[in-house]
């Protein structure tokens, strides 16, 4: 396409030395795994608004990266690597919902868009849906399936909880740098922590208090999602074997 006619001004141009495209589609593919063929970031999906592919892309990488090291190593449970497909789809839904939402927004000199731009920036300035929208565009907000733990956390990405230990003042974000599972007591509770022990060579192990505990303990996955929580004061009759059946679900065989 010649510039002038697109720019209205002559730029001369040197020799290019890399081409490439970039234009807004909307765009999923139906699986992010056949076989051994993974999909992850723009080959699995191109979404119509700018400033979330990038974060997009990364989950799909975080998600799928200690779920392989798993299949390579040998110990994955049955079904792990589908796991990816099931979430980064659902994330990849998700992600399309707020950018086609977008581009209704974005429509220009349209009555209708008008009035939807100033629906939405009333109800920004509240703190709850500005939150929400936040959330959503991050691609925090979703809850990914989990079988067998009814929790309201179990799915969710973990917040980054101040955490008081009897090595000082840390943060969930700060021992998750390890990229393992950690398995977080939150509420003195050997009984889990005997259970999750023997897991030890996999799950880093950590006792911790906080000030207002969503749970008495915390199975977070390397991706920072909760893969099991435990309600405050559930006999360890019924929470040890759910834990002990998460732990086996996610990281195979002690
Ligand atoms: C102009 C522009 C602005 C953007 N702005 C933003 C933004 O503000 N925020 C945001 O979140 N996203 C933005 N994006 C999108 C973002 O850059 C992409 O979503 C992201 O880079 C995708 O990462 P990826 O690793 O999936 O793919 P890519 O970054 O495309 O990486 C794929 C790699 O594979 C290589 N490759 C291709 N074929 C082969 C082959 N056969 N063998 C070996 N290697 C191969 C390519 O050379 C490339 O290095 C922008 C993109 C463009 C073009």
């Amino acid at each position: 396409m010649p510039l002038p006619r697109v720019l209205g001004a002559d730029l001369p141009l040197g020799e290019p030395l890399r081409l490439s495209r970039f234009t807004f589609k909307a765009r999923q593919s139906e699986r992010y795994r056949d076989g051994r063929i993974l999909l992850a970031g723009d080959a699995a999906h191109l979404f119509p608004a700018t400033g979330v592919a990038l974060n997009a892309g990364m989950l799909d990488a975080v998600n799928l990266a200690w779920k392989l090291a798993a299949d390579v190593h040998g110990w994955a449970p049955a079904g792990l690597l589908d796991t990816y497909h099931d979430e980064r789809h659902l994330a990849g839904t998700r992600t399309m919902l707020h950018t086609q939402a977008q581009v209704a927004l974005r429509r220009e000199h349209d009555p209708a868009a008008e009035a939807l731009r100033q629906v939405f920036q009333e109800l920004l300035v509240d703190e709850q849906p500005l939150r929400r929208m936040g959330s959503l565009v991050a691609g925090t907000d979703i809850r990914y399936p989990m079988p067998g733990s009814h929790h309201a956390l179990a799915g969710t990405f973990a917040a980054d909880l101040t955490l008081h230990t009897d090595q000082g003042t840390t943060s969930v974000a700060e021992l998750m740098h390890t990229a393992r599972p950690i398995f977080l007591d939150l509420a003195g509770r050997p009984d889990l922590r005997e259970t999750a022990r023997d897991w030890r060579q996999r799950v880093d192990v950590h006792t911790a208090k906080i000030d207002d505990r969503p749970a008495d303990a915390l199975l977070i996955r390397p991706d920072a999602h909760i893969a099991w929580a435990v309600t405050i004061g559930e006999p360890a009759d019924s929470a040890a074997p759910a834990l002990r059946e998460a732990l086996s679900g996610w990281f195979g065989t002690p």
